[in-house]
């Protein structure tokens, strides 16, 4: 069967609740997307393996990354929020797609090997569900046969990988799979709170979607601005400068952050007047974000009722893909029968 809609995959993994970079970086394009694509939300509960001593975490961050979702305008009743492992298909395909592909291509892989040093560093070690989780990825996107794949640009790599194993698969075992398309959101890449690293939910560098108006101002205002400049008359640099940043990522009024960057260049501009008018941005954005949250925390049945229903669109979509998988491998033995001697 052909899908009457063009499909979108994309996910996150359940290891804690959202922040401005899955929203500026990925979550506006699926808001944007979903009612023009068919589209499955993966929450990736197989590829945890840095977190398998907090089991505990993994399990309450799936609902609040379900939460989250709802909360920035997600469609479960048009679009599938799907658990990963209530589709164990997933494991299987991972298992299929992992003999074509070659170990170096994966030891290359540049987000997969800053993650795997983060973890070293760590001193927490890489365990081997960590090193094949590209693979687990590919599977992912082919899955439900993805044509677009909306995300941040670290994960670029790896759809790549993915449009290699598909051009593979499909040369040497015939059509199985479409050439999926990346899309990187708006801001590709949001820098955390420290300045420092990409803002992740493993970094403590984030400001999250529910966040309280308190927290917000809390976190801005420690923000690092431009170390060069001891007092407000000094003159400033506005590049590279995370406040602004988020000013141009979360700052609908492009009059007033024109008129603060130009302030701030010739020392005209305190920082705790620039990080002010940023605290308010932020809270305008997550205010309604903040609402839609708390109407559905008041109401797991509908939470729960939204994964059900998406766990099962995924699985049905698995189902037609996997027998494609196995038909195209000759591995369905019992439909062939037994061979005819050699
Ligand atoms: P973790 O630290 O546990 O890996 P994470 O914050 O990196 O968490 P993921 O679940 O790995 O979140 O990523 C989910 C999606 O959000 C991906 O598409 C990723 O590219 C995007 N994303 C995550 N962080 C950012 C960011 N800071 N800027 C832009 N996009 C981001
Ligand atoms: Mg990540």
């Amino acid at each position: 069967m052909t899908p009457s809609r063009r499909r979108i995959l994309t996910g996150i993994r359940p290891t804690g609740p959202l922040h401005l970079g899955h929203y500026a970086g990925a979550l506006e394009n699926w808001v944007r997307l979903q009612k023009e694509y068919e589209c499955f939300f993966l929450i990736a509960d197989y590829q945890v393996s840095d977190y398998a001593d907090d089991i505990d975490r993994v399990r309450a961050s799936v609902w609040e990354v379900a939460l989250d979702w709802l909360a920035v305008g997600l469609d479960p009743e048009g679009s599938h929020f799907v658990i990963e492992s209530m589709v164990p298909q997933h494991a299987e395909l991972m298992v299929h797609l992992s003999w074509f592909m070659p170990l170096g291509r994966l030891q290359r892989n540049p987000t997969l090997k800053a993650e795997m040093a983060d973890l070293d560093v760590g001193k927490k070690g890489v365990p081997v569900g960590f090193f094949i989780y590209p693979v687990m990825q590919v599977a992912n996107i082919l899955m439900p046969r993805a044509h677009l794949v909306p995300v941040g640009e670290d994960q670029l790599p790896h759809i790549e990988m993915t449009r290699e194993i598909a051009r593979k698969f499909n040369r040497d075992f015939g059509e199985v799979f479409p050439e999926p398309e990346p899309l990187v959101g708006r801001v590709p890449r949001l820098v955390g709170t420290d300045g420092q690293a990409k803002m992740s939910k493993s970094l403590d560098n984030a400001i999250y979607l529910k966040d309280d108006a308190e927290t917000v101002r809390r976190k801005v205002m420690g923000m690092y601005t431009d170390p060069t400049r001891l007092r407000a008359t000094d003159p400033g640099h506005v590049e590279g400068n995370p406040v602004f940043m988020y000013h141009d990522a979360f700052n609908p009024d492009a009059a007033e952050v024109a008129g603060l960057k130009e302030r701030y260049v010739r020392g005209a501009v305190g920082d705790v007047e620039v990080k002010t008018k940023l605290v308010a941005a932020i809270n305008n954005l997550l205010d309604p974000i903040r609402e839609r949250r708390a109407y559905f925390e008041a109401r797991p049945q509908l939470v729960k009722d939204a994964l059900a229903k998406g766990g099962k669109a995924g699985f049905d979509a698995a189902e037609e893909t996997i027998s494609a998988v196995r038909k195209a491998l000759r591995l369905d033995y019992l439909d062939r029968g037994m061979p005819e001697a050699r």
